[in-house]
């Protein structure tokens, strides 16, 4: 559906179009899953999940960063801020996620000197004023932000900014994807598939998982209308049994992607084996700084390598991220566990499927 202006992608007598024919065609019980978390918060607050068929259920997949940050990249930032001389920059919502310890928010409150900033940018500007300090850049992000933070390392390559390096904790989606389809248990019917990523990606890279899996796939842009569509677009291929891989936001995602972006992120990083939280280790699902960039590696530069650590007891960010659990079944939720107390990182992000039912809910 093309349309002109934002406000058309909002519009109420198209959005209860497209509810009318999606309880029109759906007939089966589906598990749709919204892979990235800004779809998670956009579906709450526009309330679709009340319109939709009783038989379509939506789960909150693996896509909000913060979320999927292994519990030991956590304690790597709460240490490097207890390395004297450390300037530990990070984006806003890492702050209170709990490591094993303490949390960079707590660490900022005996003293460490911890800043949040918008972009990496922040980060090389603040090295740059404090030249006899090191700063530490908590690199967490998908393909959306691997390139900022590849453009941000060449920038200081040219600035000459020698204090500063970055923590890489980035992750690929598509990886993601296949990891899901080979875990037990797992019953996904279609994939939301997220509409940043995929501006940097294209379509492209979605195809070898959807041709191995044969699932279900519709790339969403953000608006009710875009979600309202692709899920439109998930029932129809499942009611027809015909799976395909649709780009239902062509107004910003090409087959090819942003070629430019991937050019950059690719000179600097290469890929590497991640672990994800809740779900383990997923090889080739990593960025890492390549040779030549390592001298900007803060892992390297520090000699940090922290040891996997179980999760906390009783959270269930990693069923929750696989689609196992909605965040009503964990046993803390909105007990033990809240936006002022969090006990996981789901209940922390602005993207976080625990904080969206919160809000939300
Ligand atoms: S409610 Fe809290 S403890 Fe439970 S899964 Fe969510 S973040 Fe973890």
């Amino acid at each position: 559906m093309a349309l002109k202006y934002i406000e058309e992608y909002r519009d109420g007598v198209l959005a209860r179009g497209l509810v009318k024919k999606i309880h029109s065609v759906s007939k089966k019980d589906l598990r749709l899953m919204e892979v990235c978390g800004t779809h998670t918060t956009a579906i709450f607050r526009h309330g679709i999940r009340s319109v939709l068929p009783q038989g379509i259920t939506l789960l909150s997949g693996p896509g909000c960063p913060v979320c999927v940050t292994a519990q030991k990249d956590i304690d790597a930032f709460v240490e490097f801020a207890r390395v004297k001389n450390v300037i530990v920059t990070t984006f806003g919502d890492l702050i209170k996620v709990p490591g094993s310890s303490s949390t960079l928010g707590k660490e900022k409150a005996s003293g460490a000197d911890v800043r949040i900033v918008y972009s990496v940018f922040d980060a090389i500007n603040i090295a740059r004023e404090n030249k006899d300090k090191e700063v530490v850049f908590c690199g967490v992000g998908f393909e959306t932000t691997i390139p900022t933070i590849a453009a941000g390392i060449l920038m200081g390559i040219e600035g000459k900014v020698d204090n500063f390096s970055v923590y890489s904790a980035n992750k690929l989606t598509p990886p993601a994807l296949a990891a899901l389809m080979e875990t037990d248990g797992v019953e996904i019917d279609g994939f939301i598939l997220p509409g940043h990523v995929s501006v940097i990606t294209g379509t492209d890279a979605y195809r070898d998982t959807f041709e191995k899996y044969d699932i279900p796939s519709v790339i969403s842009g953000f608006e009710p209308i875009d979600i309202l569509q692709a899920i439109l677009l998930l029932i129809q291929q499942n009611e027809a049994e015909k799976p395909a891989l649709e780009n239902a936001y062509p107004r910003a995602v090409s087959d090819a992607g942003n070629g430019k972006a991937k050019q950059i992120m690719n000179q600097v990083f290469e890929v590497c084996n991640a672990s994800w939280r809740g779900i383990g280790e997923i090889p080739l699902s990593g960025m890492e700084l390549k040779k030549e960039y390592q001298k900007f590696d803060a892992a390297i530069r520090f000699g940090m390598d922290m040891p996997d650590v179980p999760e906390p007891k009783g959270c269930a960010c990693g069923e929750i991220l696989m689609g196992l659990k909605s965040p009503y079944k964990c046993p803390l939720y909105k007990k033990k566990c809240t936006p002022m107390n969090p006990v996981g990182p789901c209940m922390v992000s602005s993207e976080g499927s625990c904080a969206a039912f919160y809000r939300y809910s």
